[in-house]
């Protein structure tokens, strides 16, 4: 198979992270016989510091000509006066809007070589194995924000929340779809006894489900209850399905359940262009240029690459398998070594290379 890459390293140790995968993405081309062709651009704060643009033109038209684009992280204190005209966070809002990229998906797997640095019990996290799908560009994050002041000087503050039935289909479809390659059971979560939003959400869902995933169990959940089952029994979810602020809450809560952020990717996905995939975690500046970074969640975000925008499932299982046998090993970062010895960036990149091998 041809197809483009478009890596976008990004800030502190964005380029660091990136810079592993794309060599574990060449490994993969080389062994099983694709041509992978990678281009690097800027976007966040480095973008800024060049063009004062956090996604220039250029960066964006090389992403809508790619097959799939692999971020780092943007953002760092360099760039976080508030007096200041943009944001590298505007680049990564900005680049979803562009490419419509309304799914996000955010697997959340228990390591077994890891479970112990969980906060949570062995026992209760040990199996856990779940696909977050959070609904990225509707609800309140995206619906019209107003700010009043009353007559005697108090001030009022509205966020609309909105969704029209196909925003709904569209991500309820997306996880109905993973549900099918995996246990055909989904779990849909809103908050239908109070919000009018979340019973158009709930009627939709239901009704994608019947008429076109008759195989699949559909279970309705509030997210308040969700909230509390993902902590007492995080094991018995497969595909789970939410809005934009039930997700993103949901999901740094389901983050903490395995035990290391270093070690989650997460997609997003439009319904046709181009996927961008990521580690959930952010630039961490504290440790740039150390080369202590842990580079295995974005190495797992290019296995998700491989897997959802070009249909190389057995390329990306093998990765994954790659990452399982290093840590079964006992290679770790600095990050979950637990304060035993610990590898560097790019030893850990040698390590899932020669995995691969
Ligand atoms: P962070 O995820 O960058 O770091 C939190 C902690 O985890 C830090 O101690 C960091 O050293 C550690 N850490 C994170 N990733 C690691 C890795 N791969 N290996 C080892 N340790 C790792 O979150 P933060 O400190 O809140 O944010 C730092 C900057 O990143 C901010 O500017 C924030 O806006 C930005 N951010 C960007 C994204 C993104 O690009 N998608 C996401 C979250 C935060």
């Amino acid at each position: 198979m041809n197809a483009t890459i478009v890596l976008l390293p990004g800030d502190g140790i964005g380029p660091e992270v990136v810079a592993q995968a794309e060599l574990v993405l060449k490994r993969i081309a080389e062994k099983f016989g694709h041509s992978f062709s990678f281009t690097s651009h800027d976007i966040g704060g480095i973008a800024i510091d060049k063009t004062g643009n956090p996604l220039p033109d250029e960066t964006l038209a090389a992403c809508r000509a790619a097959d799939a684009i692999l971020l780092g992280a943007v953002g760092g204190p360099k760039w976080d006066d508030p007096n200041a005209s943009t944001r590298p966070e505007v680049g990564l809002l900005k680049i979803r809007k562009e490419l419509g990229l309304f799914a996000n998906l955010r697997p959340i797997k228990a390591n077994a070589a890891l479970v112990d640095a969980s906060p949570l019990k062995r026992q209760i996290v040990e199996n856990v194995d779940i696909l977050f799908i959070r609904e990225l560009t509707g609800g309140l994050y995206f619906g019209k924000a107003t700010k009043l002041t009353n007559d005697d000087g108090s001030e009022t503050a509205i966020n609309e929340m909105i969704y029209s039935t196909h925003e709904v289909e569209r991500v309820v479809r997306v996880a109905a779809d993973a549900a099918m390659k995996r246990n055909k059971r989904l779990v849909s979560v809103d908050k239908a006894n109070v919000l009018e939003v979340s019973r158009l959400w709930r009627k939709t869902a239901t009704r994608v489900i019947e008429k076109e995933y008759p195989e699949i169990k559909l279970e309705h959940i509030l997210v308040d209850a969700m909230a509390m089952h993902l902590i007492s029994r995080p094991g018995t979810f497969d595909v789970v399905v939410t809005e934009n602020l039930f997700g993103d809450i949901l999901t740094d809560e389901g983050s903490m359940l395995p035990g290391s952020m270093g070690l989650l990717p997460s997609a997003a996905l439009s319904s046709s262009g181009p996927g961008l995939y990521e580690p959930i975690h952010g630039s961490a500046p504290d440790i740039a240029g150390k080369g202590i970074a842990n580079p295995l969640a974005t190495i797992l975000a290019s296995a998700m690459l491989l897997r959802h925008s070009l249909s190389l499932e057995t390329e990306a299982a093998a990765i994954e398998a790659a990452v399982d046998g290093v840590l079964a090993n006992g290679h770790r970062t600095k990050d979950i070594a637990a304060g035993g010895p610990s590898v560097s960036t790019t030893e850990m990149g040698q390590f899932v290379l020669d995995a691969l091998a």
